[in-house]
């Protein structure tokens, strides 16, 4: 039991990804407070240190998303360690540089199986978990390419995206049973994204190199240079999962900002050059 806060107070996360970045970042802050964490990552090993600093809070456990077997066993665990599930986080992904018209039909089913499949089935396996508590929170690590499109980023921004629209959704449906859903939408924060988990298409075409070469020597020059502090991340996704009222979007970094501020501001652009058309589609009867 801990000591830091009391068995009422602290709530049950269950992270994916926790082997490095924000999963790593957000398991220590939760650990740090009290909290209880089901710890989960592909290679459980990558968690030897955090069960070492928490032993009676942390439980490590295999969990690859993109396996249904290793999920229910995940889940099933948390339940027989912790009895409930009060934080959902799906913060596994990576990313992938590719135009779309470079990717294989293979390497787009293995993208989606993680970023946007691996998300989709915990989410179905934990939601009867928190509809039996009658609350619970379930927190998407999207990506302010869940709201922006990036040239040489189409899978990944169509990965995100689903995930938004998914988790808005949601978010009308389980109101109700207590459950709240909050998008974590991060610009370019200092994690292993940009090296180990990023990957090139296994085909280049040459026409579409100023995008994805151009694209793909960003993102590594970049790395270890990027604005964005996971630990500040960790504490911002606490604070909105403290909140009376959570946030159905939290956006993280200035350059989150200026991107969404700028997308936000071109769909209204459109929206308002256009209104007159999209409004005469109605059929002249109708009472809209
Ligand atoms: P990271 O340090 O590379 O962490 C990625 C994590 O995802 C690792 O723990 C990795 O585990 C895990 N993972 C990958 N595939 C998995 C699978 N099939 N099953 C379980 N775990 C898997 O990068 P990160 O930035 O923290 O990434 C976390 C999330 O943040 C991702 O969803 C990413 O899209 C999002 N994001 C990142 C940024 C950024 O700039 N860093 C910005 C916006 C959004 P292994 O150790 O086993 O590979």
């Amino acid at each position: 039991m801990n000591s830091n806060k009391n068995c009422v107070a602290a709530k049950v996360w269950l992270i994916t990804g926790c082997s490095s970045g924000f999963g790593r970042a957000l398991a220590e802050a939760v650990l740090k407070q009290g909290d209880y964490l089901l710890a989960t990552a592909r290679e459980p090993e990558q968690l030897q240190a955090l069960i070492e600093t928490y032993p009676e809070t942390a439980k490590p456990v295999r969990l690859d998303v993109t396996s249904s077997q290793d999920i229910q066993a995940a889940v099933d665990t948390a339940i027989a360690t912790f009895g409930r599930i009060d934080v959902l986080v799906n913060n596994a992904g990576h990313g992938l540089i590719a135009a779309l018209e470079e990717v294989s039909d293979v390497e787009i089913h293995q993208f989606f199986e993680t970023n946007f499949f691996g998300a989709l089935r915990l989410m179905c396996t934990v939601l009867p978990v928190m509809r039996q508590q009658g609350n619970g929170h379930i927190v998407n690590m999207s990506s302010t390419a869940g709201l922006v499109g990036f040239g040489g980023s189409s899978l990944y921004c169509g990965s995100k995206f689903a995930l938004e629209g998914t988790s808005e959704a949601l978010a009308k449906e389980v109101e109700s049973f207590g459950i709240k859903v909050t998008l974590i939408e991060p610009g370019a924060f200092r994690t292993d994204f940009n090296g180990r988990s990023l990957a090139a298409a296994e085909q280049s075409i040459d026409a579409y190199a100023p995008v994805s070469c151009a694209s793909l020597q960003w993102f590594k020059e970049m790395d270890g240079q990027q604005p964005g502090d996971p630990a500040k991340a960790a504490q911002a996704i606490i604070q909105a999962v403290e909140s009376p009222h959570p946030p159905m979007r939290l956006a993280l970094g200035s350059d989150a900002m200026s991107l969404i501020q700028k997308k936000l501001e071109w769909v209204k652009t459109d929206l308002d050059a256009w209104q007159q058309v999209t409004v005469s589609t109605d059929y002249t009867d109708s009472n809209n």
